[in-house]
């Protein structure tokens, strides 16, 4: 029994471009490593619908969706653009026998920064088979079993890039979060990322759809895919319909933002306390610095105003229950330098736990921003910082 392998001639831009890059002996390699045979026909598809760089291997009733690397690999995000897009379509197929797999096709250009390295470890948890990654990369690179070590592994990623503004992974006890950008490449980004977390996710996933100035979305293919996955909700959210809930309350005491919790993920990175270094996601949590009630207290600003305010990622630090607790409720401090200063009212063995457990005696002075200064000195105008000491660590 011979293999037929459909592919389109044209890309999107580059006529022919396929038939180029799929020489015979290209063909008869991915026919080799998805078959383990060597026979094969070639079905040339002629309809314009864009399938990215995709090529169909059938082989004795199983559909094989090969998704190829580019031929020059040059940005972070040019090779894995177009491998969402294989990814719905291999989802929205009825099919039941089929299975997704990863080409190299020889390219120049480095294949593997630890960009690219992430993405393939992505792809891998999502279930897709490289077929030919021995041949171009020597050490072994393994799905995430965990959601975890995808968390971790994200995190050394983001450090290292400094243009943030992508998606992030979180959890709390009860269920995974994804902030997922919906624009530009990181679209992609965020399809891949959804669908890799929904086949290790120990609980329930919520997808934060992170808006733009309009309604942007995820493209209906990748909701279609998210929505097959089976254990990820999607939410909307946009400064628009926050605004809207936060203007509903009648007091406006509390905010429950994503946006507001992206805002912080930007501007600080992955949840760790500023004040103990603790990166349990669970128990992190974005604290305000100048509060929500306190805002709506403030005469003279608009309802905008206050909004802006409540939701702005410089108005934040990331803080572990006990010191968003302790710093609530004013028995830890922070003065308008970023110490950290300690009620002095406080019985002794009190003041020996919050020395053995805040071992920053002041914030990092990436964090305070004018911004951040400027919340804080609010903050402060109510805080009685006199009867205080400083932590002396
Ligand atoms: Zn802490």
């Amino acid at each position: 029994m011979e293999a037929t392998i459909t592919y389109r001639p044209d890309a999107q831009k580059t006529p022919g471009l396929f038939d180029r890059i799929l020489t015979r002996e290209v063909l008869l390699d991915i026919c080799q490593h998805v078959t383990g045979q060597s026979r094969f026909r070639v079905v040339k598809d002629r309809s314009t619908y864009n399938r990215g760089r995709l090529l169909l291997v059938e082989y004795e009733g199983m559909l094989n969706y090969v998704s190829l690397s580019e031929a020059s690999i040059n940005g972070r995000n040019s090779s894995l653009q177009s491998v969402p897009t294989a990814i719905n379509m291999f989802y929205a197929d009825q099919r039941l026998n089929k299975r997704l797999c990863y080409y190299f096709i020889p390219h120049i250009g480095n294949a593997f920064t630890d960009y690219h390295l992430f993405v393939y470890r992505l792809l891998m948890t999502a279930g897709v088979d490289f077929l030919n990654i021995g041949n171009y990369y020597q050490q072994s690179i393994l799905p995430y079993r965990t959601i975890d070590d995808l968390i971790i592994d994200r995190r050394e990623n983001q450090t290292s890039n400094s243009s943030n503004n992508s998606s992030y992974v979180s959890k709390t006890s009860d269920k995974i979060q994804i902030y997922a950008k919906t624009y530009g490449a990181s679209k992609y980004e965020s399809t891949l990322l959804a669908v890799a977390i929904s086949h290790i996710a120990d609980r329930p996933i919520d997808l934060f759809n992170i808006c733009e100035q309009d309604l942007t979305r995820l493209p209906q293919a990748s909701m279609n895919t998210i929505e097959n996955l089976g254990n990820i909700s999607m939410h909307y959210t946009s400064l628009f319909l926050d605004k809207r809930e936060y203007l509903q309350q009648t007091d406006r005491t509390e905010l429950r933002s994503a946006s507001y919790l992206y805002n912080l993920f930007n501007r600080l990175g992955s949840k760790k306390c500023a004040l103990c270094g603790c990166e349990i996601p669970e128990i992190i949590q974005g604290a305000h610095i100048w509060g929500v009630a306190q805002i709506s207290r403030t005469s003279n600003l608009d309802d905008d105003t206050r909004f802006n305010h409540a939701v702005s990622g410089h108005n934040g630090l990331w803080l572990c229950q006990n010191h968003h607790k302790l710093f609530d409720s004013n028995i830890i401090m922070l003065d308008n330098d970023g110490f950290v200063r300690i009620k002095d009212s406080l019985v002794t063995d009190n003041v020996a736990f919050i020395r053995n457990t805040t071992f920053k005696p002041s914030l990092d002075f990436r964090v305070m921003s004018d911004e951040f200064k400027g919340y804080l000195a609010r903050r402060n105008e109510t805080v009685d910082l006199i009867h205080s000491q400083r932590l002396a660590v």
